[in-house]
């Protein structure tokens, strides 16, 4: 799960990592509210679309103000604009939100990041002088740029891979409290709140000498949901598939691509080769979508809906290994489910598993316009056919 800049910030800022003063605001009344608050005029604020998407700068969502009529004449080109980033895709954001800030005296930009290094099975931060840019683009062009430590789980982070990071960032000595304090407390955050990726680009070496994290992206690890409820609150539906959300309330894992051959299965294994199949034969999934070991026919009534929902599809392969669930059983919910919709695109279908004959010959004697297949292969094949691909 994401959340926003601003979200970010207020936690940082909880677990001792210096950020900017600042405030959200939904409107050009409540953004003049926060510039004016924060002494707009005396010193200079920075304006921020807040959407989940990264490359906001360029895309013309950050903008600095040094009075309150630049602050309202920002705010009113950024809220309601629609942001198109590198992360955003051609289709853009719209900007509900900005985030009204202190703006600072930039000496330096570093790059700060914190991931699970799934090969260590370790916290890792990363960091870099090369910071502000793409990090994508650092680690392909010079990967001797990026410093990394490994956070042993049992003792926590080390001082001498603080004092190290410091000295090969070559941080000066009057930042080494404020980096001692970065790097303490974005650990702390991210094992206490269960985040998944921490990252701040840029976290900035002003003129007076201190640090600041003048950007932050914060993502959880969705497994740990059960214990933050407090999650609810900070996600942003309108920054989310709809789709997707639909599905996760049947908990069904749907994430939509680019296709046009819908895929229901259940299993993520099963999911991911039925894909690989599909491209194999020359075809492109329009999802990914496991309904699950016990898939009911509810799941996969909703599985359809949501398939048929994405205006690119134009055929659908159902993948289901009745194991949990017998074939039958399966078949009758695909044919209940299909008779429902009234779907309306070829429908290929493989079972395999208990009962295998029984439900391939109610499919067959549905009536519908069912296309049985007898195994993966040949079902991928089917559907690129019968879709004309
Ligand atoms: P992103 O483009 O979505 O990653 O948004 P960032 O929050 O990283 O902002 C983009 C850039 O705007 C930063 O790399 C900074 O160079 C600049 N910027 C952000 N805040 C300030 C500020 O307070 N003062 C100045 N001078 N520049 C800022
Ligand atoms: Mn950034």
């Amino acid at each position: 799960m994401k959340i926003h800049e601003y979200q970010a910030k207020a936690l940082l800022k909880k677990y001792g990592v210096p950020v900017p003063n600042g405030q959200v605001a939904f409107s050009v009344e409540e953004a003049t509210a926060v510039a004016k608050q924060l002494g707009v005029g005396d010193k200079k604020v920075v304006v921020k679309a807040q959407i989940h998407a990264g490359g906001r700068g360029k895309g013309g969502g950050v903008k600095l103000a040094g009075t309150l009529d630049e602050a309202i004449a920002h705010s009113k080109a950024i809220l309601g604009m629609t942001l198109i980033t590198h992360q955003t895709g051609p289709q853009g954001q719209l900007v509900k939100r900005l985030l009204i800030e202190d703006g600072c005296n930039i000496q330096h930009e570093y790059y700060f990041g914190m991931v699970l290094d799934r090969e260590t099975s370790r916290v890792t931060i990363m960091a870099s002088t090369e910071g502000g840019m793409d990090i994508e683009e650092v680690a392909a062009k010079t990967p001797e740029k990026i410093l990394k430590a490994q956070i042993d789980p049992a003792t926590g982070v080390g001082d001498y891979q603080i004092n190290q990071l410091f000295f090969d960032l070559g941080l000066p000595k009057s930042a080494a409290k404020d980096f001692r304090n970065v790097v303490l407390g974005c650990y702390n955050a991210y094992v206490q709140e269960d985040a998944s990726l921490f990252e701040i680009n840029p976290l900035v070496l002003t003129k007076e000498g201190g640090l600041l994290a003048l950007d932050g992206k914060i993502n959880f690890d969705d497994n740990a949901g059960f214990r933050h409820p407090e999650w609810a609150e900070l996600r942003d539906l309108d920054e989310e598939e709809p789709t997707e959300i639909q599905a996760a309330k049947f908990e069904l894992s749907y994430v939509k691509l680019d296709g046009n051959i819908g895929c229901l299965v259940n299993g993520a294994g099963l999911a991911m080769s039925t894909m690989d199949i599909i491209k194999h034969h020359g075809g492109e999934p329009a999802n990914f979508l496991d309904v699950g070991g016990s898939a009911s026919q509810e799941a996969v009534t909703e599985g359809f809906k949501i398939i048929l929902s994405d205006p690119h599809v134009k055929g659908i392969l159902v993948n289901i290994f009745g194991g949990i669930m017998k074939c039958d059983v399966i078949a009758a919910a695909v044919i209940a489910a299909a008779k429902q919709i009234q779907m309306t695109v070829p429908l290929v279908v493989r079972l395999e598993g208990t009962n295998v004959d029984l439900g391939k010959s109610m499919l067959n004697d549905s009536g519908l316009a069912i296309v049985s297949a007898d195994d993966l292969n040949d079902a991928a094949q089917k559907i690129v056919k019968a879709i004309g691909a």
